[in-house]
């Protein structure tokens, strides 16, 4: 499959579509060796759109293209979460809600506790999707995963959400105790921009 390539002046100028500076600083920071320069929906002064989608990939999707269409630029938003296999992939798109408008991810987890009683499946994984998409419509999706599995209680205070318990397969700390470079050598988010940078950015020089 031939995917299309961010080059030449669309380089210049890559509309983040997140309000999250947290966010549109990270993703700054690892397009900035391609020569891509970032700025962010909220700069822009562009709207939120409801993120109304079932799957991961639909609201990456329909964040990205709304960011695009209204700017008049390309556009990349990321989408994620946790799904728990023994509770049918929840909270999945639902993560970030499950903690409620205070962000209270000890009560998030204290949930997925709850709800996993009497369970010796403890299987998860975080994914990540992330959508490229350009003003005339077109889009390139990206998911990355990391499977793992749930300890408790939560371990460590490194990270966020969902991270102290989550342990990834083959390592013995969670999200939540390793650092940030340990994290972000084997996370959801860096499988799919790995995926993003081979399939859409690699037409010029990668960085030395
Ligand atoms: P959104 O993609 O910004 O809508 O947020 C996704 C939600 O998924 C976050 O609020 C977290 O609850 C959870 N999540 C996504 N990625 C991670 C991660 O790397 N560690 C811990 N929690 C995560």
């Amino acid at each position: 499959m031939t995917r299309r390539q961010l080059s030449g002046e669309n380089r210049r100028r890559l509309v983040i579509a997140s309000h999250n500076t947290g966010k549109v600083r990270e993703i700054g920071e690892l397009l900035a060796p391609w020569g891509v320069s970032v700025v962010s929906a909220g700069a822009l002064g562009l709207p939120e759109p409801e993120e109304t989608g079932t799957s991961f990939v639909a609201n990456a999707e329909l964040k990205a293209l709304a960011a695009a269409r209204t700017a008049g630029l390309p556009a990349l938003a990321d989408d994620s979460g946790l799904e728990v296999r023994a509770l049918g992939g929840a909270p999945g798109i639902y993560s970030a809600r499950w903690a409620g408008p205070e962000k209270d991810f000890p009560r998030a987890m204290a949930e997925i506790e709850r709800r996993l009683a009497g369970s010796d499946d403890h299987a998860a994984r975080f994914v990540c999707a992330l959508t490229l998409a350009w003003p005339d419509g077109h889009a390139e999706t990206f998911v990355g995963t990391v499977e793992g599995c749930l300890v408790f209680p939560p371990r460590g205070d490194r990270g966020f959400g969902y991270d102290p318990i989550f342990r990834p397969d083959g390592a013995t700390e969670t999200f939540g105790e390793m650092d940030a470079a340990a994290k972000h050598r084997i996370s959801h988010r860096a499988d799919a921009f790995r995926q993003l940078m081979a399939n859409c950015l690699a037409s010029d020089l990668p960085p030395g």
